[in-house]
């Protein structure tokens, strides 16, 4: 199956007719409307009573995902230090309370990346073919490639969310006050900037590659935040996003000159303080959502609603197709 950008089925269930009953410890069988029982495996409890029911298909396979009524109540304020985030474009954070940044680890392996490129070069020939050969028409073939390569691109986004998930998990559990920048679009522009600026080949499928896996970063982390800092009683506090990097975290002078030749050190031209210049502006987000005393961007839900899928593992394989089982 071709996949096309925002084409990515996905059906929604309302809560009353969807049933879920357990088989065993690792499989359940979900009654959707007009297609009957169909059996999944279990990611996860489900833990609460279900509201709805979402079924979904990528380059994995068919998943369903439930919106649970947990009953979970926020934790009071959970009184730990406070700590600010500065993100980087894709794929690491900064804690301003640690002494090294958070790398996300390869999303692919060595031998999936190689995988991937071959897949992709088989998928270029084919492609060719069809065109030249075949009057357009996909063949058989290139459609199973087309399905392989979805599959590695799947996997790839499903570790990129775990590692955001596990971040922001563990960001909101251990401190009292987290500040991160309040980006809106500007994240994902320079994210885009980014990709088209990186040298060499391959410009083009990279910034496709990226398209496909960061759908869900800059606002995602907020989002995560924003739910879990109010789970874990802490709180999560957007501060304005302005010279952030230039400003040094101990004097509070505000100089391009501090991050002489885009390196990775800041050195204060005021006072000379240096430092890391991603764990600078983490200091100073930090300092900044200290300052901030009013705008909370939580707690504005006071019901605890959560939805399954927001907690990451939400896809669960399974195995009969929808369509058979109607
Ligand atoms: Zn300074």
């Amino acid at each position: 199956m071709p996949k096309k950008r925002g084409h990515r089925l996905s059906i929604p269930f309302p809560g009353q007719a969807v049933e879920v009953r357990k088989l065993n410890r690792k499989w359940a069988e979900v009654r959707i409307p007009k297609l009957g029982w169909l059996r999944f495996r279990l990611s996860r409890a489900v833990g609460g009573s279900i509201r709805n029911a979402t079924i979904s298909r990528d380059g994995n396979g068919w998943h369903v995902s439930f919106g649970v009524h947990s009953g979970r109540k926020p934790d009071a304020p959970n009184g730990l230090p406070a700590c600010g985030v500065d993100f980087g474009v894709t794929s690491s954070a900064y804690v301003s309370t640690e002494t090294a940044p958070r790398l996300m680890p390869p999303s692919l392996t060595e031998s999936e990346k190689a995988r991937l490129k071959h897949l992709e070069q088989k998928k270029a020939r084919q492609v060719t073919y069809a065109k030249k050969r075949n009057g357009g028409k996909y063949s058989r073939r290139l459609r199973r490639t087309l399905g392989q390569i979805g599959k590695l691109k799947s996997r790839q986004a499903n570790r990129r969310q775990d590692f955001t998930h596990k971040l922001t998990t563990d960001l909101a559990k251990n401190h009292g006050l987290i500040g991160i920048e309040d980006l809106r679009v500007k994240n994902m522009t320079k994210s885009a900037k980014g990709t088209v600026e990186m040298p060499g080949k391959n410009v083009r499928a990279k910034a496709g590659l990226n398209r496909s896996v960061l759908d869900n970063i800059p606002g995602e982390r907020r989002r995560q935040l924003e739910y879990k800092s109010r789970l874990y009683g802490s709180e999560l506090r957007a501060v304005p996003p302005f010279h952030t990097s230039q400003t040094c975290a101990d004097c509070g002078v505000v100089d391009p000159g501090s991050r002489k030749g885009c390196g990775r050190l800041f050195a204060c031209v005021h006072c000379g303080h240096e430092d890391d210049a991603d764990h600078n502006a983490s200091m100073e987000i930090e300092a900044r959502a200290r300052r901030t005393g009013g705008t909370v961007t939580n707690s504005t839900r006071s019901t605890p609603r959560m939805r399954v899928p927001a907690t990451g593992q939400r896809r669960t394989r399974e195995t009969p197709q929808p369509a058979h089982a109607s």
